[in-house]
């Protein structure tokens, strides 16, 4: 198979730009899966981190909590206690009431915001069914540790911890309001750490509901990760994005990916088609053009070498009959005039694309002009033994046209008529008027043009070239001026062919109204 420039075009946009593309994106399609799993790990480990800082936050609070009051323990004599642990106290609603407890679990004492209040054995007692905890917190501190260690109540947290005095170390108890604690200490944090993007929600294990949110609606997902409250045992905090879970955001952003890959291909695919389809034109035009100045210098040549060869001939007195004379002065008159009307066509043509052709309108009978051309046509046709059959059915019905522009039209159509019968020695010409419309046809029998050139015949220098066609002198301008001329008529010109049958062409004129 040749390669053509305008293949080796195609081929070249295929390799460089629409191979690479088609590659890259199919790769991309492939890994999606990975991708999509990277960013659930990503969201996973956010939500992770956001949780984590949650009980991160916890934890440092109620650190500050236990060396706060560690050291007022620590510098303080037990008289003392009874005035600072409680003005300690009302400083924050949390705190329900502390105790002290000695390490033999034999004596508590248990201050409220008030002072000390009255025996508490039922705090005893719970400490006293909870030895693993306090042994766990010794540990701690041999360890240098000061651990807090959570014992749930019912409403409230007991947090426990060990705490040194100068003679001898306490277990001490910080009684705080779990609703309360939520509500004003955690709460603020969740919505911090919630921003716009999360939802963060506190549920009560026991009663298995929601106690906390940092946002409510009807429609909630359920968390993507839950956490045990590290200092509220009976809670847990859970997260969820709002609006959507991260299933659904993986899969709307692959939906999305989706979407760009393939309208990313589908755009390369036009764009290369319209690259292609415009160098196609080029290239196209190129050739035309070239085909046009060959065929200008042949359809120039072939009279020039005529006329030369018979003046010449005169010239040098070798003709001494007088009809042979007279034969080659008419072969010399009638190739200078083919010659005038070869420069003259290309004039025109010119003159019609720069739009600087004068048109001189005024009512013309279309029959008599037609009349006219075939008249100048006779000699041309009997001695190709033409047949001309006329049939006009509109005497003396005029259009507003321009006479000669419009004789030019019909004379290029007669003479495709002659140029493309093939054998067939017939030719129709046929005026008639359709409602307001008057008709010229004009109509061969020869070798018919086919549907897909039918298109492109009126285009300049456009010429068929396959068939016979391509033995028959011509430019390829002369449909193109018709068109243009009919197009000033405002009328409109018609193809109606058949390859091998023949062909009409139909000029539509506007009837003088
Ligand atoms: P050309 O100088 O080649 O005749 P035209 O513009 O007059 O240029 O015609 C363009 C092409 O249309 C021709 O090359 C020919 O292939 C085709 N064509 C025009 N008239 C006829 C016809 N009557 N029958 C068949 N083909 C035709």
């Amino acid at each position: 198979m040749k390669i053509t420039p305008i293949r080796k075009i195609g081929i070249i946009l295929i390799l460089i730009i629409f191979i690479p593309i088609l590659f890259v994106s199919l790769y991309q399609l492939s890994i999606q899966n990975e991708t999509e799993k990277s960013i659930n790990s990503v969201y996973s480990n956010q939500i992770e981190s956001v949780l984590f800082s949650i009980n991160q936050y916890n934890e440092d609070l109620t650190s500050q909590w236990r060396s706060q009051l560690d050291n007022l323990l620590l510098y303080n004599t037990q008289k003392e206690y009874s005035t600072l642990i409680p003005y300690y106290l009302n400083k924050n609603d949390v705190f329900i009431d502390f105790s002290i407890c000695d390490t033999s679990l034999s004596q508590i004492t248990t201050y409220n915001h008030q002072g000390i209040t009255a025996n508490n054995n039922n705090l005893l007692n719970t400490l006293k069914t909870n030895k693993n905890l306090l042994k766990k917190l010794i540990n701690y501190k041999q360890n240098n540790y000061y651990k807090i260690e959570p014992l749930q109540n019912f409403n409230n947290t007991y947090l426990v911890f060990l705490s040194e005095s100068t003679f001898n170390t306490h277990i001490c108890i910080l009684n705080i309001n779990n609703q309360r604690y939520l509500n004003k200490v955690i709460a603020l944090r969740l919505i911090r750490s919630a921003g716009n993007e999360f939802i963060i929600s506190i549920k009560d294990k026991k009663s298995d509901k929601i106690v906390y949110s940092t946002f409510y609606s009807k429609k909630t997902s359920p968390p993507e990760s839950i956490k045990d409250l590290w200092i509220l045992p009976n809670y847990q905090v859970g997260i969820s994005l709002k609006g959507t879970t991260i299933k659904e955001l993986t899969a709307k952003r692959g939906r999305i990916f989706f979407v760009i890959i393939i309208s990313m291909i589908i755009l390369v695919t036009v764009g290369i088609y319209f690259i292609y389809k415009s160098a196609r034109k080029e290239i196209e035009l190129a050739q035309i053009k070239a085909d046009f100045v060959s065929n200008v210098s042949h359809e120039l040549r072939t009279p020039l070498a005529l006329i030369s060869m018979y003046s010449e001939t005169l010239e040098l007195g070798r003709v001494k009959d007088d009809t042979k004379k007279q034969e080659y002065i008419k072969i010399i008159s009638n190739e200078t005039a083919r010659l005038s009307r070869l420069v003259n066509s290309i004039l025109n043509f010119s003159k019609l694309e720069s739009g600087k052709r004068i048109f001189n309108f005024s009512k013309v009978d279309l029959s008599e002009l037609l009349n006219e051309v075939c008249f100048s046509f006779e000699h041309k046709l009997n001695e190709l033994n033409f047949q001309v059959d006329k049939s006009f059915n509109s005497k003396n019905v005029s259009i507003i046209g321009d006479k000669e522009a419009l004789k030019e039209c019909f004379i290029n159509l007669i003479d495709n008529a002659i140029k493309y019968s093939g054998n067939s020695k017939i030719i129709a010409i046929k005026t008639g008027i359709v409602k307001d419309i008057y008709f010229v046809d004009i109509t061969d029998f020869g070798i018919g043009i086919s549907e897909e050139n039918q298109k492109r015949i009126f285009e300049k220098f456009y010429r068929v070239s396959t068939g016979d066609v391509h033995n028959t002198k011509g430019t390829g301008l002369g449909l193109a001026i018709v068109k243009q001329i009919i197009d000033y008529h405002k009328g409109k010109i018609l193809v109606f062919s058949k390859l091998n049958e023949g062909t009409t062409f139909r000029l539509n004129f506007p009837l003088i109204k």
